[in-house]
C-alpha cells in the first residue's frame, strides 16, 4: 500500500516541472520502475519503506544523482585531485540543468521547491563522490552561500545571483572567515562603508572555497560601527569588480580538488541594493545559514563513512595475516561494529534534526550536536579504518587515506568542535554567567 501511494506521488511529481529535470538522467519510466522495485540492500539507510524522513521521491532523487555522479564526476576525480582543482562551471552546469543545485529553493528562481529533507538526501548522495573536495564545493553553492539570499534577498538580487547559481551558470562562494577571524565571526574586520548609494569595501577573506573560480561572493562585512552582532550585513559581491583580488590559492592537507582562496578587497564599489535583506542583520542571517550548512555537512559525511567501513570490511576479508583474514581477528570486527553503531546513532540524530527543521523548529542545538559528533566520528573512523589497511592505508591510492585527509576538516570548518560545544552549552544554560 505504502509503495502504491509512493508510486502515485512519484508520478505526480514526475508530471511537475521539477522532477523532470533530474528524472531525465535515468528516464522517467526506468526511474519509477527502479524506485518501486528496489530492494533494501546496499546501504543501511536505503530502505524505501518506513524510512524516518525519506519517501519514494527522495530515493528517486538520490538514484538519479548517483547516476550523474557515476557518469560525470567519479571517473575524473583522481585527475582533479592531482590537479588541485576541478572545473566548477562545467560540473555545476550539469548539476544545475538536472535541478540538483536548488532542490529546496523556490521554483520561481529555478529551484525544485521541495523541503530541506531533499537537500539532506542530495547531500547524502553527494557523499558517493570519491573525494571530499567536490561535494564541499557543491555544498557551498547549494546550501552555504545561498540560503540567506533565498530567504531574505530581494527579487532583483535573487534573479541576478540566486537563479543563475541554481541553474549552474554562476559559481558562488561564501566570504565569512578572515585571517584574524574564523571561530569568532563577530570579530571580522572587512568593512563596507556606505557612500551615497554604494558600499565601498575594504578588507579581505580567507579560506574561501570556490574562491578562485567564483562569479560572486556572499560576503559578510561590517556596515556600521555598532555592536558586533548588529553591525554586519550579507552582500552579494560580483567577483569581477575592480578591486577584488584573488591573492592566492591555498595549498592544503586534504580536499585537494576544491580550490581555497585568499581574497582582498581594495575600495571595491558595490550598489547598496546588493545587501541581502535588512542592513545590520547579516550576523543573524549567517547564523541561520549555518544551520543548513551544518546539517548538510553531516549528511554528506555519513555516506562516505558507510562506504569506508564497507571498503575496510572487503579489504580485511581478503587480506590474510597469521593464516586468517585480518577481519577475523576479534579486535578488527568488533571495532568495525562499534564504528558502524556510531554512524547509525549519528544518522538518527541527523534525521531527527531534519524532521524537526522542516516542521519549522529551531534545531540549532541538535544541528550543533550532529556537527560535533560528525567531526569527531570522522576522525575516529578514518583513523580506525586506516589502521586495518596496514601500509596500504598509508598510500595515497586508497579511499581510506583520502578520507583521512579530507574529513579532518569537519572538526574545524563551519564552526570548530569547540564552537559547537559552546552553542550546546548555551542551550544547556551551563556557560559561566557574566
Ligand atoms: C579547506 C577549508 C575551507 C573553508 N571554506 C570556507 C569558506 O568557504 N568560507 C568561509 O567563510 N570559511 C571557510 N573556511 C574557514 C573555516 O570555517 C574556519 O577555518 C573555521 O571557522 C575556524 O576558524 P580559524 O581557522 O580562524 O580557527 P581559529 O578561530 O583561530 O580557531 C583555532 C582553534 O581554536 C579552538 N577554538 C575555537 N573556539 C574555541 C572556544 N570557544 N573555546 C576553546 N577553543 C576554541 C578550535 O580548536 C579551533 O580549531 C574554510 C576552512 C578550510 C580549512
Amino acid at each position: 500500500m505504502a509503495l502504491r501511494i509512493g508510486a502515485v506521488r512519484l508520478n505526480l511529481l514526475l508530471n511537475s516541472r521539477c522532477l523532470h529535470k533530474f528524472a531525465s538522467f535515468v528516464g522517467v519510466r526506468s526511474l519509477s520502475e527502479k524506485v518501486s522495485s528496489k530492494p533494501a540492500t546496499s546501504r543501511p539507510s536505503d530502505t524505501t519503506s518506513d524510512h524516518l524522513i525519506y519517501t519514494q521521491e527522495h530515493f528517486a532523487l538520490k538514484e538519479a544523482l548517483r547516476k550523474l555522479i557515476d557518469q560525470e564526476i567519479n571517473p575524473y576525480v583522481d585527475k582533479w585531485e592531482a590537479e588541485g582543482t576541478f572545473p566548477a562551471h562545467k560540473i555545476f552546469k550539469i548539476l544545475g540543468n538536472a535541478g540538483f543545485l536548488g532542490v529546496s529553493k523556490p521554483v520561481e528562481y529555478g529551484g525544485l521547491g521541495l523541503d530541506f529533507s531533499y537537500s539532506v538526501a542530495v547531500a547524502e548522495e553527494l557523499g558517493s563522490i570519491s573525494c571530499g573536495g567536490i561535494p564541499m564545493a557543491i555544498g557551498v553553492q547549494s546550501d552555504m552561500a545561498t540560503p540567506a539570499l533565498a530567504r531574505f534577498g530581494s527579487d532583483e538580487l535573487k534573479k541576478e545571483f540566486l537563479l543563475p547559481s541554481i541553474m549552474g551558470d554562476k559559481v558562488a562562494c561564501l566570504g565569512v572567515s578572515e585571517v584574524g577571524a574564523g571561530s569568532d565571526v563577530s570579530s571580522i574586520m572587512t568593512k563596507a562603508e556606505r557612500k551615497g548609494d554604494e558600499y565601498v569595501i575594504n578588507g579581505g577573506k580567507m579560506w574561501t572555497t570556490n574562491g578562485t573560480q567564483a562569479d560572486w561572493m556572499c560576503l559578510l562585512a561590517n556596515t556600521s560601527d555598532g555592536p558586533p552582532h548588529k553591525n554586519k550585513s550579507l552582500i552579494c559581491l560580483p567577483m569581477n569588480l575592480p578591486g577584488v583580488q584573488v591573492a592566492r590559492k591555498i595549498d592544503k592537507m586534504g580536499m585537494w580538488s576544491s580550490d581555497t582562496a585568499e581574497v582582498f578587497f581594495d575600495d571595491v564599489r558595490v550598489p547598496c541594493k546588493n545587501v541581502i535583506g535588512e542592513e545590520g542583520m547579516g550576523f543573524t542571517y549567517q547564523m541561520l545559514q549555518f544551520q543548513e550548512e551544518r546539517l548538510w555537512a553531516v549528511a554528506n559525511v555519513i555516506t562516505t563513512m558507510d562506504s569506508i567501513i564497507q571498503d575496510t570490511i572487503q579489504y580485511t576479508r581478503q587480506r590474510k595475516i597469521f593464516k586468517q583474514p585480518v577481519l577475523y581477528h576479534q579486535t578488527v570486527h568488533f571495532r568495525l561494529a562499534e564504528l558502524q553503531t556510531e554512524v547509525e546513532a549519528l544518522r538518527s540524530l541527523l534525521y531527527r534534526a531534519t524532521a524537526l527543521y522542516i516542521k519549522g523548529n529551531d534545531v540549532t542545538k541538535l544541528a550543533s550536536m550532529a556537527k560535533l559528533k560528525a567531526g569527531r566520528l570522522a576522525r575516529e573512523l578514518s583513523d580506525g579504518c586506516l589502521q586495518f589497511w596496514g601500509g596500504m592505508g598509508y598510500t595515497s591510492d586508497v579511499p581510506v587515506s583520502r578520507f583521512y585527509r579530507d574529513s579532518r576538516l569537519l572538526s574545524i570548518g563551519a564552526g570548530a568542535d569547540e564552537v559547537m560545544l559552546g552553542i550546546i552549552c548555551k542551550y544547556m544554560d551551563t556557560l559561566p554567567r557574566k
